[in-house]
């Protein structure tokens, strides 16, 4: 039994409740259930790094493939000082159900290493980066496990890890990851996909229920690939950032933020509150979840809404930018409220779709515009997101229930269909 109450809250045991909730409308066969909740495969590894100062110093990281059924695993690599193996099984869980969910044929994957980013030179994150892609070489690969940006990892981590690689191999492997830069087989539109999904999908919920997008107040946790991008979405749709935040606090104006002022000074200084950050008032986390806003979108780290303050929540739809930001128990409480939630497996794929696109377009040598990617984007979500609105009415369940009951169902079907070996 899931005890949210505890002060710790593991991301494993909301992903493994969420799959209970669904497969009980699934009805779904108890051995396919148990393969469902478990991982196919995990890779633990302790590998050395030369440090600046001559030091050596050993870090552990991980690769873990939930489940393969559908295409090959694809799932993020995250630095971060609070990665363990848990929160990667739950992770990976997440991209299976995600890639089923807007129905491309992957399969769910994720990674991540135990370190403090901030606290490392270019030349270590480097060091970093490529031994730990010697050390997972073994499960990764274009036809295998294709991985991802995901917190604090960008297009140069998977300039490296392409590299790496490639060297390996003896040849140019671009489709061992996506979100690569441009120059080496990266896809127009990678970088903003998931900001633009999150935006995408929120701009149908708000025609859904009848909000105006324009002058629409919208809070949003985070500042990064995710967080900063889909601000300047609902900047250009006419809606008021009216806050914003990183892992060190926010920034809040009533009237709306300037947010391409706000991201420059962040750029700038690693920080969203200094001198030059006119404009708006010191905000904390806390406060922003809690804000009197139309949209909330929480683009930070798993939970961030839990039984605490979900009763305090006065956005009128929550748009998951992250992935994991809501505790089961908070979404019951949530739902109740009648707050409308656009669920992570849904509001974050843009990413895993435009990282099709691009593993595509490496296996083929295609280039596609970014006029091509965009309309592609937007056809998969809009019609991903009226299937789930579908069988949310249909089943009076909440958004969330309908997008585990569309992916796992998904997944769960291709399990028949391909049948148990031998
Ligand atoms: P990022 O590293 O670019 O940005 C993370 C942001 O969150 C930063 O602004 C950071 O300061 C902020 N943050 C960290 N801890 C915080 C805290 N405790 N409170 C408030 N803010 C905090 O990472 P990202 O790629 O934008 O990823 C953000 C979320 O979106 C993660 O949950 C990630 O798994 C998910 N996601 C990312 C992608 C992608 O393509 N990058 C795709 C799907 C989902």
């Amino acid at each position: 039994m899931l005890d949210t109450k505890k002060d710790k809250i593991k991301p494993l045991d909301v992903a493994l409740r969420q799959v209970d909730i669904a497969s009980e409308k699934l009805k779904l066969d108890p051995g396919l259930l148990e393969k469902t909740k478990q991982t196919k495969r995990e890779l633990t590894v302790h590998f050395p790094v030369k440090m600046d100062d001559g030091s050596i110093k050993v870090f552990t990281g991980y690769r873990v493939q939930h489940n393969v059924t559908r295409g090959p695993a694809k799932g993020g690599i995250r630095y971060h000082p609070s990665v363990d193996l848990d929160e990667v099984r739950a992770l990976a869980m997440w991209m299976t159900w995600k890639a089923a969910v807007v129905n491309i044929p992957f399969g769910g994957a994720k990674g991540g290493v135990q370190c403090d980013p901030k606290s490392m030179s270019l030349r270590e994150l480097e060091n970093l980066t490529r031994r730990f892609t010697w050390e997972i070489a073994i499960m990764i690969g274009p036809d295998q496990d294709i991985p991802a940006p995901d917190v604090n990892t960008n297009p140069q981590v998977m300039a490296w890890i392409m590299d790496t690689y490639s060297t390996l191999k003896g040849y140019s492997v671009h489709g061992v990851v996506t979100g690569k830069p441009l120059e080496l087989g990266g896809s127009a539109g990678r970088f903003e996909a998931t900001g633009k999904g999150v935006f995408i999908t929120a701009r149908e919920a708000a025609r859904h229920l009848n909000i105006q997008l324009e002058g629409a107040r919208v809070a949003v946790q985070g500042c990064g690939n995710v967080g900063g991008i889909a601000a300047q979405y609902f900047v250009k749709a006419g809606a008021k950032v009216i806050a914003i935040s990183d892992s060190k606090g926010g920034i809040y104006n009533k009237n709306g933020l300037n947010v391409s002022e706000v991201l420059d000074c962040k750029k700038k200084y690693s920080c969203l509150i200094t001198k030059e950050s006119r404009g708006g008032d010191e905000f904390t986390n806390e406060e922003l979840l809690e804000l009197d806003c139309d949209i909330l979108v929480p683009c930070a780290l798993e939970n961030q809404i839990t039984h605490k303050n979900a009763s305090k929540i006065k956005a009128k739809v929550i748009v998951e930018g992250a992935n994991g930001p809501t505790t089961t128990e908070a979404d019951e409480i949530i739902y109740d409220q009648g707050i409308f939630v656009v669920p992570d497996i849904l509001a974050n794929a843009g990413g895993v779709t435009v990282s099709y696109f691009e593993w595509v377009q490496n296996l083929q040598e295609l280039l596609w515009s970014e006029e091509e990617i965009s309309e592609r984007l937007t056809r998969i979500l809009t019609r991903s997101f009226a299937e789930v609105l579908n069988i949310s009415q249909k089943e009076k369940v909440n958004m969330r229930t309908a997008a585990l009951v569309l992916g796992i169902g998904r997944v769960a079907e291709a399990t028949r269909l391909r049948g148990i070996y031998p």
